[in-house]
């Protein structure tokens, strides 16, 4: 389902719903150009909870945490003050319950952004890329 809801109409949806909109956030990253970069979201993706997804163009890291102001009955605590994001969110019919979203790509793993990295940066560039920490103390990223 996709397309824009009016606020009552997605209100009683969301009445329905156990609210996994309100158990990550996310954070638009920069596309990353070089080994630095990639080593910076090599270091997101050994967290656990953390995922990169790209959508529209845009890189986002996704960090699994739950609001501290979702209550036990899965309703908003703060839902007068809650923050303009939450007000926006699901408005435009696109929300975990309304539609699923199209990831152009996803890395969930070290092994995958190397891969990713493997596969677009040039040779010179890649060289500069430490060591993988997915193989280990002086390991180094695969080929
Ligand atoms: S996932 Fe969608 S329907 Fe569910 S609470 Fe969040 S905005 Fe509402
Ligand atoms: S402030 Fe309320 S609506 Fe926003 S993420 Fe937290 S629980 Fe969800």
């Amino acid at each position: 389902m996709s397309g824009e809801l009016a606020p009552d109409e997605l209100a009683s949806m969301c009445r329905d719903c156990d609210a996994p909109c309100c158990r990550y956030y996310t954070v638009l990253l920069d596309e990353p150009q070089d080994a630095e970069d990639f080593d910076e979201l090599r270091w997101f993706l050994a967290h656990e909870g953390c995922y990169i997804y790209v959508t529209g163009g845009e890189w986002r890291l996704c960090v699994t945490a739950r609001c501290r102001f979702l209550g036990t009955d899965l309703r908003c605590t703060a839902y007068a003050s809650r923050p303009a994001i939450c007000r926006r969110f699901g408005l435009e019919g696109e929300c975990e319950k309304t539609g699923a979203y199209e990831f152009e790509l996803v890395f969930r793993t070290v092994a995958e952004i190397e891969a990713y990295a493997n596969s677009v940066l040039p040779p010179e560039e890649l060289a500069r890329l430490p060591p993988s920490p997915a193989c280990g103390a002086g390991g180094t990223a695969a080929r």
